[in-house]
């Protein structure tokens, strides 16, 4: 069963033309894998299908927030009944309440949210009001953790900057960029070192709950109630980036796995079901400094938009128990699914697991940290991709992204992804490393 791509080209051609590199996020181009990203015109459950009539498996879900599947009817009626409504007013609306009721229901560190539109928002958001709260300008983060495109932020950068190889971005300032203390994650020394280095002027660590922007990698034990050990003898923050993790690595997100409490939150994908909103939230102290109560400015035209709303809400009420066990049941079945093909193939590999996020990396040695990650066999991976692609199995298109299940598979989805692995693996197996990597 091969894929033809035709219509997903003719559009490549024109997206190129009137956008560029014809995306609208760059891991979406296949820069990492080479070949024609496939546009995509309708999702049901656990599919996708392309501008050419071809079904893929979806193992990207959005990159995160689909943990339902796609078009998940309560979701969807939900936002009609919503768009139906007026799609926004500009002033506070009941939703909005109940969604961050929820978030707070749900997540015990988090006191008070505040709704904003993008999970670089959320952090953007965060930082500065951590920065207002210290009195401090500078922040310690992850080397290959991601927390959207914010200035300060993308020095050494996971997801589409370690996938595209940046060191950090021009139109970053070298002020902007010398606020930001970049550590390898996993590393609890370099954090103390960074504070004795810095005396009284760092306002927070930020640290994805669990690193899911350089594949999944778990922290180690102890590593997140270190940081918070570590931040609060420092007077500093220590803001938990739970974009990714938040409510799908459990009802309560990482939190609720680990139980280690940041002072502030920031969460994005699933708590939106799939339309753009996103939410900064935790300890009501440090809350309680934003606008209009306190002095750090943040403002929103769209924040807390009805419709997006309505589909969080509706997405958040419909993850039962019963979704996070599927979740978790799923995660291991692709992971073992992905173990296996590679081992059959003599491809070294390592599947990984943070929680219910998977990927798998072409070394043997266990990965910890960004260089770990980085020092994988990834020109594997393009080979990989396209043959699981061409048998409709879509995997996220980049060797440093996590694979990110649903609810909605099935047996016969699992049966198709494991036929479609053992080619897969072969062609891993067969790949062979390029002169220059
Ligand atoms: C996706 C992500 C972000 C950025 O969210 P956007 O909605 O893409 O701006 C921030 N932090 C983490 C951990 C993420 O995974």
């Amino acid at each position: 069963m091969t894929h033809a791509a035709d219509q997903s080209k003719a559009w490549f051609e024109r997206a190129a033309a009137a956008t560029p590199g014809g995306v609208n996020s760059p891991v979406r181009a296949f820069s990492a894998v080479g070949g024609t990203p496939r546009f995509m015109v309708r999702g049901e459950g656990p599919h996708l299908w392309d501008a050419d009539g071809s079904r893929y498996i979806d193992l990207v879900s959005s990159w995160g927030p689909m943990i339902l599947g796609h078009a998940h009817p309560g979701v969807v009626a939900a936002a009609r009944e919503a768009a139906a409504s007026g799609l926004s007013f500009g002033t506070p609306t009941t939703g909005e309440v109940e969604l961050a009721e929820e978030i707070i229901r749900r997540v015990e560190p988090v006191e008070q949210v505040r709704l904003v539109n993008s999970g670089t928002e959320a952090t953007m958001s965060a930082i500065r009001l951590a920065r207002g709260f210290t009195g401090r300008g500078k922040i310690i983060k992850f080397a290959g953790c991601y927390h959207g495109h914010v200035d300060a932020l993308l020095a050494q950068a996971g997801s589409g900057v370690a996938t595209l190889g940046l060191p950090t971005s021009p139109g970053v300032t070298g002020a902007q960029a010398a606020d930001t203390i970049v550590v390898p994650y996993n590393d609890i020394e370099a954090v103390r070192r960074s504070f004795a280095e810095n005396p009284d002027s760092v306002a927070a660590i930020i640290t994805e709950a669990a690193a899911g922007n350089m594949g999944a990698v778990a922290p180690d034990e102890g590593f997140n109630a270190a940081l918070r050990e570590i931040a609060h003898s420092h007077g500093a923050l220590l803001i938990m980036d739970e974009v990714m993790t938040g409510f799908r690595a459990s009802a309560a997100g990482w939190f609720g796995l680990e139980g280690v409490p940041g002072d502030l939150y920031t969460f994005g994908k699933v708590m939106s079901g799939g339309l753009p909103a996103a939410a900064f939230g935790g300890r009501p102290d440090v809350m309680a400094r934003l606008a209009p109560t306190g002095p750090v400015y943040q403002a929103g035209t769209l924040a807390g938009n009805p419709v997006a709303v309505a589909a969080g809400l509706a997405t958040l009420r419909a993850a039962d128990e019963s979704v996070y066990r599927a979740l978790d049941a799923n995660a291991r079945r692709l992971g073992t699914l992905l173990g296996e093909a590679l081992k059959a193939a003599g491809v070294a590999h390592t599947v990984a697991y943070a929680g219910n996020l998977v990927s798998v990396f072409f070394t043997d040695q266990p990965v910890r940290d960004y260089a770990g990650a980085a020092a994988a066999e990834s020109w594997r991976f393009p080979p990989f991709f396209h043959a699981l692609l061409e048998r409709g199995v879509y995997a996220p298109p980049s060797a440093f992204e996590a694979w990110f299940v649903n609810a909605a598979m099935g047996d016969a989805e699992f049966e198709a992804i494991e036929a479609a692995l053992t080619p897969a693996a072969q062609a891993a197996a067969a790949a062979s490393k390029p002169e220059r990597p």
